[in-house]
C-alpha cells in the first residue's frame, strides 16, 4: 500500500495464535497509521516486533476514561488510527464498541479489516450446521446465571457459539447437558496453535473426556441447533389428511415421512386408519 491512509478509525483483526494469520492489508495498515489503540501494549508490542513495525501505542478498552476516548477520536479525526485487541477481531468479546459508535456518530470514517476470529473458525471446523448461528460471547461464570442464559437461548432456531475458559469448561458442559440436552456439541480448543483440537459429541461424552483429560488453553464451544420436535399427533393427522387427497396411503405416508422425519410404516398405518 503505497498511498497514505486517509484519516479515520481502522479496526484491524490480528491472529488468534498462529502469527501467520494476519492479512497483508492488516500489516500495511498497522505500518501506515499514526498510532494504534490496543488492549495491552505488551501483547501488541510483541506482534509488532514480529512484524518489524514500530508504532505509537495507546492503551484502550471500553472502561477507559472519556478523556482517553476523546483523545483517540481526535487522533482518528486528524489521521489514520488503528484499533486492535490482544487477539482476533476487535469488538468480538473485545473492546471497541463504544469507540466505533462514537466515531460513527461524529462522522469519522470507520474501516474494518477482516481477519481471524475464534467464533467463526470454530463454526467452520465443527461440522455443526453453519447456515444460521448465534454468537453469545462468554457464558456467565455463576451456575444460576449460566443456566438462565441457556434457557433464554434454548428456543433460538440456530447453532449457538460461546467463548469459554478451560477451568470452566466442564461446568459449562454440565449446564448444556441439562438445559440443551441431546444437542451436538463441539469443543474447539487452541485454534491455530500447536495443540489445536476440535472434539465433538454429546455434552455428556465431552464431560467424561475432559474430566479424564483436563483441558488447557483457549476454548470456543459450538452447540448444534434445537432438535426437530416430533409434531403433535393431531398435526400428523392433519398432514396425512392433506397429503391423502387423491393419493394412495403409501404415497401420503412417504410424503409426510419426508417432511417430518417420522417413521414411514407408522404413518402408513395411520393413513390407512384415516382413509
Ligand atoms: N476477539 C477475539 C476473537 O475474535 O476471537 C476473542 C477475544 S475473547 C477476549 C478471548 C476468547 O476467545 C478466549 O477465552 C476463547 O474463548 C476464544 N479464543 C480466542 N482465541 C482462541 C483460540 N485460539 N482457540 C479457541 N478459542 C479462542
Amino acid at each position: 500500500m503505497d498511498q497514505l491512509l486517509a484519516p479515520g478509525l481502522y479496526i484491524v483483526a490480528t491472529p488468534i495464535g498462529n502469527l501467520g494469520d494476519i492479512t497483508l492489508r492488516a500489516v500495511e495498515t498497522l505500518r501506515g497509521v499514526s498510532a494504534i489503540a490496543c488492549e495491552d501494549t505488551r501483547v501488541t508490542g510483541k506482534l509488532l516486533h514480529h512484524l518489524g513495525i514500530k508504532q505509537r501505542l495507546v492503551r484502550y478498552d471500553d472502561h477507559a476514561s472519556e478523556e482517553t476516548r476523546e483523545y483517540l477520536l481526535r487522533l482518528a479525526g486528524e489521521g489514520p488510527l488503528a484499533l486492535v485487541s490482544d487477539a482476533g477481531t476487535p469488538l468480538i468479546s473485545d473492546p471497541g464498541f463504544k469507540l466505533v459508535r462514537m466515531a460513527r456518530d461524529r462522522g469519522i470514517a470507520v474501516t474494518s479489516l477482516p481477519g481471524a476470529s475464534a467464533a467463526v473458525m470454530a463454526i467452520t471446523l465443527s461440522g455443526i450446521p453453519s447456515d444460521r448461528f448465534l454468537f453469545a460471547g462468554f457464558l456467565p461464570s455463576k451456575d444460576k446465571a449460566r443456566r438462565e442464559v441457556l434457557v433464554e437461548l434454548a428456543e433460538v432456531p440456530a447453532t449457538l457459539v460461546f467463548y469459554e475458559t478451560s477451568p470452566r469448561l466442564t461446568d459449562a458442559l454440565e449446564a448444556i447437558d441439562d438445559v440443551l440436552s441431546g444437542r451436538e456439541v463441539a469443543v474447539a480448543r487452541e485454534l491455530t496453535k500447536k495443540f489445536e483440537e476440535c472434539r465433538s459429541g454429546s455434552a455428556r461424552e465431552l464431560i467424561e473426556h475432559y474430566t479424564a483429560n483436563p483441558p488447557k488453553g483457549e476454548i470456543a464451544l459450538v452447540v448444534g441447533p434445537p432438535l426437530e420436535k416430533a409434531p403433535e399427533e393431531h398435526d400428523v393427522d392433519a398432514l396425512l389428511l392433506a397429503a391423502l387427497g387423491d393419493a394412495k396411503a403409501s404415497q401420503a405416508a412417504a410424503q409426510v415421512a419426508k417432511a417430518t422425519g417420522l417413521d414411514r410404516k407408522a404413518l402408513y398405518a395411520r393413513a390407512m386408519e384415516l382413509k
